[in-house]
């Protein structure tokens, strides 16, 4: 313990010296120090100092390891990863049924640890993950940023949760693109029913008209809005919610942005 201790105050003094730690910083090693991190999909004690950065913060070198990042090949508007193809093109969905968001940004592709970390952060719950998921995400290529948006829960859902996962993540968009938070320019506007076990064109027929604009100030009007999602899937959900964030609110453009793309099963 003598020994732990010994190096636990000897990297708060070396980092102090460098200037690369700020109180925030202190304290984060403090809590780290007495609640030991853990990989949020194994479990597994994970070593970090304040200079561990991205994916290595929440994740054991092995579940790190095996994350998927969504690079090529995959759609170029809705990021569906591609199982085979040399380069970025549009998806056969994309191609018949343009979706009206610009974009959709994802980090990894959904599944094994990711998926691991996500249940367990909205079903165990665990809100205190949201920060650190959400400087995951890709928020370097969204440019411009007016309103960060996350996509609504529907109203039985957040009362059973206790809370919105995508609201959390949000925040922490804020934080780094400067962009507003809003989460009463979007609204549920009934129960769709359950999702699951539904086919993509099911599941975007359900998701007609889910959502509705609350914008007595147009103050969507003309804004580049972030639209923030834990997971999308087939994007029904992004499609809808934008539909509505342009034809009601006005916005000039809508990007998606999510932790993990999961390919949809048509
Ligand atoms: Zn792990
Ligand atoms: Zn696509």
């Amino acid at each position: 313990m003598g020994h732990t201790f010994f190096i636990f105050f000897a990297t708060i003094d070396a980092g102090v010296r460098q200037g690369d730690m700020n109180a925030k910083a202190i304290l984060s090693a403090c809590l780290d120090f007495f609640f030991e991190p853990r990989c949020f999909a194994c479990g597994e004690i994970v070593i970090r100092n304040s200079s561990t950065c991205g994916a290595a913060r929440c994740f054991c070198p092995i579940c790190a390891d095996a994350l998927i990042p969504l690079n090529t090949p995959k759609c170029s508007v809705c990021a569906e990863p591609f199982l085979s193809a040399a380069q970025d093109h549009l998806c056969s969905t994309c191609l018949s049924h343009p979706p009206p968001f610009e974009r959709v940004v994802a980090t990894f592709e959904y599944g094994g640890p990711l998926a691991q970390a996500i249940l367990r952060y909205k079903y165990a719950p665990a809100p205190f993950m949201a920060p650190e998921l959400g400087r995951l995400m890709r928020v370097s290529t969204l440019g411009n940023v007016d309103w960060v948006l996350p996509v609504p829960l529907h109203r039985k859902r957040l009362a059973e949760r206790g809370f919105n996962q995508a609201t959390l993540m949000a925040k922490e968009v804020c934080r780094q693109t400067g962009g507003q938070l809003a989460t009463h320019l979007l609204r549920r506007t009934g129960h769709q029913g359950a999702q699951v076990g539904k086919t993509k064109k099911e599941r975007i027929k359900n998701m007609k008209r889910a959502f509705r604009v609350v914008d007595p100030r147009g103050l969507l009007a003309g804004k580049r809005v972030v639209l923030v999602d834990d997971v999308v899937t087939t994007t029904a959900t992004a499609r809808a919610a934008t539909r509505e964030l342009i034809r009601q609110g006005r916005a000039s453009s809508v990007v998606v942005l999510c932790l993990g793309r999961a390919a949809a099963v048509s």
